[in-house]
């Protein structure tokens, strides 16, 4: 080498640090974690290697659980006591929900995008003892800060004892020696012991999971363990065909019902081999579930009409890309995919190969009641087609009768079947009111829907205030009681109107307190507010400032004169109820 090129070499001080941005997403995060990995390389190379080598295997779960089972006994915890999880979309998540399960704790898990008021809630309705999160999750590029949302919610809940943090996104948070605990010191302390599995009755309960209803509070769903633990394998097994050599995904997140059965306890029953993920399907590029089906050679993939109609808008390039070869069989959940969405699943992604299981359910039934069976059922664009053995579903009209086919109504279920909810959690007259009163003995879906001449289940959508946003169930009280919860808010009415890419879409019309006038800047601002208090999920998409809201003489608000005003811009129908008519009229002329 030159001697001058020699010397400019020797003297080079320049050093670039990566940039905070590009961290930030990286596999390797700091050079902390790279001394880590050097570390436990020399060490301990057999576990280092092995670590690299696998997926997590069955045995690696198994223990993993037990460890953590018995990190729990040793906090204290009694069979039956509750307990919060709210963590990103990571191995441990599901950790922590078996080994709940494992010593007879209820675990009730929280999505991650749910903000820290609605945590709250759930605490105080749970009373749970014990808070299991993370530092922080990823999404996008960037850290939820979920450590910092359950601070801010156990602020006001005494009776929370510990909150265990797995170190996930590493950035600081705040740290209260009194009751926070690191999950990976617990795990490292407590070495390999395993606390022994705790026999449970068949009607113990096995987890809560709060959905949303027709009031401004949600409410727990209970599963209980032999019957829901049936359903949700006997289904997983059924309708996804599960056989030893596939690759099942799931893209619904645990904090929901979905994942519940879907990803973990239906799928894990099977022993099948099943794939997770954290983050988005648009990041970092909008090619990234056909980049993951390629790469693990998925078979089965099970995903929402959402994400579908997200797929149709970002264009065939993306998965033109792929091969999408191992793909065998398709699935949707969580609203009605329209059929233009349902035939270009089918040419696209199933290159008109793969059948189509349009499962219908929801969080209460703990399992699907309405689906083709894949090898058995010819399927239709939009419908759900049969029940499954076992359910008996009818659509009745307002008196409970049958009625004939195509002919529109409500969804019923005739028959118990074992994966139903036993209870809302603390409030078993609401379970009773919500759920078996409306036709005594009878279940009450909510739903709307007709039966065509083949007995095939077509639902046409929601009977109550539930809202549906990209399969996300939200109540309308719900956004209501945070519209009111801001000072200048005095009434709020919320409706859902169809939404082209979400389903449906979240319309909130407000009158203000006195003193206070409309305005953009207003409506941002209550846009925002009411991110706060649920989550981004539940962002309206309009807010329309009005004088009054129309109600009956009974002081009921009319919901549905709204959602017509809302989506069509016009009322139609009926109004005789109305106190006053002129307050429609204003309504109506009231752009967003
Ligand atoms: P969740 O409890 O959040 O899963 O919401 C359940 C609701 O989602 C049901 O009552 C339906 O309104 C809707 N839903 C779920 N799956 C389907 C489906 N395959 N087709 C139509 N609607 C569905």
């Amino acid at each position: 080498m030159a001697s001058d090129a020699l010397d400019s070499l020797l003297k080079e001080n320049r050093v670039f640090k990566p940039r905070q941005e590009f961290s930030k997403q990286a596999t390797i995060a700091s050079l902390e974690e790279y001394e880590r990995l050097c570390e436990l390389s020399q060490k301990n190379p057999d576990r280092f290697w092995t670590e690299q080598a696998d997926a997590l295997t069955y045995a690696e779960l198994k223990s993993e659980v037990g460890r953590f089972s018995n990190v729990l006994k040793n906090l204290g915890l009694q069979k039956g006591d509750r307990v919060i999880i709210y963590m990103p979309m990571v191995p441990e998540l599901v950790v922590a929900m078996l080994a709940c399960a494992r010593v007879g704790l209820i675990h009730s898990v929280i999505f991650g995008g749910f903000s820290s008021t609605a945590i709250e809630d759930r605490l105080h309705d749970s009373q749970a003892k014990l808070v299991i999160t993370a530092d922080g999750g990823w999404r996008r590029g960037k850290i939820v800060p979920l450590k910092d949302n359950v601070d801010f919610a156990i602020q006001k809940a005494p009776f929370v004892q510990h909150v265990i943090v797995l170190q996930r996104t590493k950035q600081k948070v705040h740290w209260n020696p009194q009751k926070d605990l690191c999950w990976q010191e617990l795990m490292e302390k407590n070495g390999s012991v395993e606390a022994e599995p705790l026999a449970l009755d068949s009607e113990d309960p096995l987890f809560i999971l709060y959905t949303s209803g027709t009031t401004g509070k949600p409410k727990g769903v209970v599963h209980t363990t032999a019957g829901y633990l049936v359903w949700a394998k006997m289904t997983a097994q059924w309708i996804f065909d599960l056989k030893d050599n596939d690759v099942y995904w799931c893209t619904a997140d645990i904090g929901w019902i979905t994942g519940h059965t879907y990803v973990v306890y239906g799928i894990l029953a099977n022993g099948a081999t099943t794939l997770m993920y954290e983050g988005a399907p648009d990041f970092p590029e909008k090619g990234r579930f056909w980049e993951i089906i390629d790469k693990y050679k998925v078979s089965i993939f099970y995903t929402s009409p959402t994400a579908i109609r997200a797929f149709i808008q970002w264009g065939n390039g993306h998965p033109e890309k792929y091969s999408l070869e191992s793909l065998r069989l398709l699935g949707t959940v969580g609203e009605p995919i329209n059929p233009e969405a349902w035939m270009w699943y089918h040419k696209m992604i199933g290159k008109e190969k793969c059948p189509i299981v349009d499962t219908w359910w929801q969080t209460e039934t703990g399992g699907v009641l309405i689906s083709p069976l894949p090898g058995a059922t010819p399927t239709k664009p939009g419908s759900g087609t049969l029940p499954l053995p076992g359910i008996v579903a009818d659509v009745v009209d307002r008196e409970g009768h049958s009625l004939p086919a195509n002919k529109g109504g409500f969804l019923v279920i005739k028959k118990p079947w074992p994966a139903m909810l036993r209870t809302i959690y603390g409030d078993h007259e609401r379970y009773k009111q919500q759920y078996w009163s409306t036709f005594p003995g009878i279940y009450w879906t909510g739903d709307e829907a007709r039966r065509d001449e083949d007995g095939y289940f077509w639902i046409m959508g929601r009977a109550d205030d539930v809202i549906k946003v990209s399969g996300h169930r939200l109540g309308s009280s719900e956004i209501e009681s945070a519209l009111v919860s801001h000072p200048f808010v005095a009434e709020s009415a919320v409706v859902g109107i169809p939404h082209e890419l979400k389903g449906q879409g979240v319309v909130a019309f407000v009158t203000l307190v006195s003193g206070q006038a409309p305005s953009e800047t207003l409506k941002d601002e209550l846009k925002k507010h009411v991110v706060t208090q649920i989550g981004a999920l539940a962002r309206p998409e309009q807010i329309r400032f009005a004088k009054q809201l129309p109600k009956t003489r009974s002081g009921k608000i009319m919901r549905r004169l709204l959602r017509q005003i809302a989506s069509e811009g016009k009322i139609t129908g009926d109004t005789t109820t109305l106190e006053d008519i002129s307050v429609v009229a204003a309504l109506s002329q009231d752009e967003e």
